[in-house]
Order: C-alpha cells, then structure tokens, then sequence
C-alpha cells in the first residue's frame, strides 16, 4: 500500500504552525501540491519556503477562515492556481482558556467563528472542486478535549471540538453522493505553537501518556495521510484518536 497523493492539491488550514505544519509537511513530503492557509503573510511564507527548500511543491494563501467569504476566497484562488482541490484539511483551530465563570459571548464567538463555522465554510467554499476531482477528501482536525474529554477552561473549546464532530457525519451524508469523504482526527496533546503558549507543564503531561511523549505534529499527518488516500475510500463520517493511549486510562 502506499498511500499515493502524489500530484494531489492539498489545503491545509492553520498550515502555517504547528499541527497544520505537521499535515502540510507530510503531504509536501508525499508529493502533494500543497497550499498552506493562515493569516500571517511573513510566517505563512516562512513556512512555505522552508518545505520549497526541500523541493517540495507549496505555496500560501492568506485568508481568515473565521469569515465565509475569506473560505470562498480561498478556495477560488487555490482553484485557480492549482487548478482543482483534492484535499481539504480543516485544521485551523484556537483555543483560548476560559473559565466558565468569566466566560463572555465576544470569547464564545470567537472560538466557534474559527473552529466551527470556519470548518463548515471552508468546507462548502472547497465542495465544487472537491466534487469535481472524483475522489475529494476533507480530514477536520478536532480533539480528544469534547468529544471524549473535559478540561476545565475549555467549555467553549471543547463545545466547538465536539460540534465539528456533529457536523462531520451530517455531512457525510450530503458529501457522499459526490464521491466525497470526510473524516475527523481526535488529537491529543501535540506539540505545536498553541500548546506551548498554555501555562502547563508538559513533562507532566507526557509523563501521564501511556506512550511517554507528547505528540509530533507529523503524527497528526500520517493520520491526515491515510484518510486523504485512495486506500481510505470506502471510510466516512469517522474520528481516529491520536493521542498516545491517553484516553484508555480509567
Ligand atoms: P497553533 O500552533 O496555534 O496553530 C494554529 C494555526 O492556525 C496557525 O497556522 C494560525 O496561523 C492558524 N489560524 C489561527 N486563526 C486563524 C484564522 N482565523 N484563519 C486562518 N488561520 C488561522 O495550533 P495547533 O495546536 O497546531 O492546533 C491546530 C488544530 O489542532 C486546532 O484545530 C486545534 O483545536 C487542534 N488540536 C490541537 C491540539 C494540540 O495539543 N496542539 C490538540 C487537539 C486538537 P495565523 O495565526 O497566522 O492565522
């Protein structure tokens, strides 16, 4: 098996850091046509220029996913750069801590702008193209945090992680008729730019994970991989833990 997405026009949202850097790299590196999606122009370039430097294929858009019409941009600039969308990760994801005492709706609306209605728009936004390619695939980056998990400070978070999961099957009922998939990864705690922001200690954390280390951003991208390949075609509508064996501790 190889897993072929070779020539393949991949986005990845949020690809500009940390888990969505990961995903971009390991399609880059498996040969895909990959644009990676943020709002920062320097480290979007940045990030973009360091995989070229390896000769991969890759360039940037710069779009808010938190707006639909930032999605609609998006989608038909890489349309019209690459010429068609295979792939869409929805990866781009904040996760600001709030505790439920002091929550405010400006916090709640901003963490479901981007996590959720950014994930559902870019998602219809790249339909057409995805539709089109004869073998369109979305992979939404959730969590384990929401859908199998709490985390004090994370209502709104884990809310919005559980409700892509919600959205997830629903529309892999609408997607399916067109030959289009999609499937979501649960990650665990994973390295990335987000995380080291928290005030946590992660020798802690990964002292507390049954494999002992906090999770590689590549490993939320093999598991990308696999879901974006021709071998994975007959998979919809499912979640794949990637975590460490986290949530198997009773
Ligand atoms: P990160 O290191 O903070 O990176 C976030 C990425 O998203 C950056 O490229 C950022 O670039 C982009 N982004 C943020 N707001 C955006 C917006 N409005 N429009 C477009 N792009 C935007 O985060 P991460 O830890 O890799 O998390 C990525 C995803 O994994 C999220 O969905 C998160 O919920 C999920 N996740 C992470 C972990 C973990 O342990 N790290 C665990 C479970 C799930 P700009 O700021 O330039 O826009």
């Amino acid at each position: 098996m190889s897993y072929a997405v070779d020539g393949r026009n991949v986005i990845v949202t949020g690809g500009s850091k940390g888990i969505g850097y990961g995903i971009a790299e390991v399609f880059a590196e498996a040969g895909a046509h990959v644009t990676i999606v943020a709002r920062n122009s320097d480290v979007a370039s940045q990030a973009a220029a360091r995989l070229v430097d390896r000769g991969s294929s890759v360039d940037f858009v710069i779009a808010d996913i938190s707006k639909p019409s930032e999605c609609a941009r998006m989608a038909d600039e890489v349309t019209a750069a690459r010429g068609g969308i295979d792939v869409l990760c929805a990866n781009a994801g904040i996760f600001p801590e709030k505790m439920l005492a002091d929550m405010t709706e400006e916090a709640y609306d901003e963490t479901f702008d981007l996590n959720m209605k950014g994930c559902l728009f870019s998602v219809q936004a790249c339909l057409p193209a995805l539709a089109d390619s004869g073998h369109g695939r979305v992979v939404v980056t959730s969590s384990i945090t929401g859908p199998m998990t709490g985390v004090a400070g994370w209502t709104h978070y884990g809310a919005s992680k559980a409700a892509q999961l919600g959205f997830v099957r629903a529309a892999a009922m609408e997607l399916a008729p067109q030959g289009v998939t999609i499937n979501a990864i649960l990650p665990g705690t994973i390295y990335s730019d987000g995380l080291l922001k928290l005030a946590i200690n992660l020798d802690e954390i990964a002292a507390a994970i049954p494999l002992k280390r906090i999770g590689d951003p590549r490993d939320i991208g093999y598991a990308a991989l696999y879901f974006a390949s021709d071998e994975a075609g007959y998979i919809t509508g499912q979640t794949l833990v990637v975590d460490g064996g986290v949530t198997l501790i009773e």
